[in-house]
């Protein structure tokens, strides 16, 4: 294997006494992208696969859902615009309404909060839109988009300032950590359901 992290080779290239490393690359970038690494210069797909390596290291995802309230009154464009303005990609969607046990499975870390059971009931009454939310920092991005839990709260601007009625009637919810995204994605989602 060659001596170079990240180099794909399977051997040390015979023709040099020692393989350099990534740290001298970037002045020969332009040389050449017909040879490999171990000759100092790097192939073209050496430079795509490591674009991609920090792209997947820059990417995040996350939980959005459009409540009840905000698909009964018609705000599904309206989320998704403001999504979609924000260079956030759709990674998936779908419309479901859960079930009473569903949505306290999803909301249990409220369990023991004195909102729990009115909050479940909210999520259960009728259809939701579940989507994935794919960008750099889209964790973040997307609670600054919604705002505030309390739409009072909340920013001007914000989806929950603009159209929240109430603080349990805030029309979107968003994952708050990457541990939390990976669950809440996980709980709607199989890997296969989410598009590159
Ligand atoms: N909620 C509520 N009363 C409260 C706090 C929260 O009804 O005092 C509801 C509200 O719909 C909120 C959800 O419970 O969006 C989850 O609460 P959390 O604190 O996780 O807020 P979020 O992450 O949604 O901003
Ligand atoms: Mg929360």
């Amino acid at each position: 294997m060659c001596c170079i992290p990240g180099c794909l080779r399977l051997a040390r290239n015979p023709h040099r006494d020692s393989c350099e490393g990534p740290g001298r690359l970037p002045a020969r970038f332009s040389d050449s992208l017909q040879t490999d690494v171990c000759n100092g210069k790097i192939t073209s797909t050496y430079v795509s696969l490591k674009i991609n390596k920090y792209k997947e290291l820059l990417m995040e995802r996350t939980l959005s859902i459009i409540k009840p309230d905000g698909v009964q009154r018609n705000l599904i464009g309206e989320v998704v615009k403001r999504f979609e303005k924000a260079g956030i990609r759709i990674a998936a969607m779908k419309m479901l309404r859960l079930t009473k046990q569903q949505a306290m499975g999803f909301y249990k870390v409220h369990q023991e909060r004195p909102f729990f059971e009115s909050l479940t009931d909210f999520m259960s009454s009728g259809p939701v839109v579940v989507m994935v939310l794919e960008g750099g920092d889209v964790i973040q991005k997307n609670r600054d988009l919604m705002g505030a839990t309390n739409y009072k709260e909340a920013a001007e601007g914000t989806i929950r300032h603009d159209f929240a009625t109430d603080i349990e009637k805030n029309v979107v919810h968003g994952s708050d950590s990457p541990a939390t995204a990976a669950t809440e994605i996980a709980y709607f989602f199989s890997e296969l359901e989410i598009c590159r």
